[in-house]
């Protein structure tokens, strides 16, 4: 049983956030923390906890989530300098909400990948 998240209030627009994209398979919105100039949240609608979750069926909504950030950069005007997208899986990697979501930062040099 998925235990779900604050991110499908989000997405079934239940609490508020400032939503940039939505479709049948993922919802983009601006991250409430943001590490960069344009810091952006694509999530799946449906509540998968992690990268280790996904199955073959998830498939159309992981490359929706690609494509959407590829359409969201262009109107963020950051898609040309350049940006970065991150999925952090499990504790090493700092995931806090365990549902899946693709971070869209730029707007700025975003320097190394990894802090020291
Ligand atoms: P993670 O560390 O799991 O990869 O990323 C979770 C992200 O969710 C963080 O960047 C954090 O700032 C963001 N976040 C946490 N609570 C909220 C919220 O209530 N609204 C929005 N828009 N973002 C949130």
């Amino acid at each position: 049983m998925v235990q779900e998240t604050f991110f499908s209030k989000i997405i079934r627009r239940e609490i508020t956030a400032d939503i940039l994209y939505q479709d049948n398979l993922v919802t983009a919105f601006r991250d409430i923390s943001p590490q960069a100039p344009s810091h952006i949240l694509i999530v799946t609608n449906q509540c998968i906890p992690t990268i280790n979750d996904i199955k073959p069926e998830h498939e159309a909504a992981l490359g929706r989530m690609i494509i959407s950030a590829s359409l969201i950069a262009k109107k963020e005007k950051i898609a040309q300098d350049g940006y970065r997208l991150i999925i952090n899986c499990n504790h090493n990697a700092g995931q806090e909400v365990y549902h899946i979501h693709m971070h869209l930062l730029g707007g700025c040099l975003l320097g190394p990948l990894l802090a020291r």
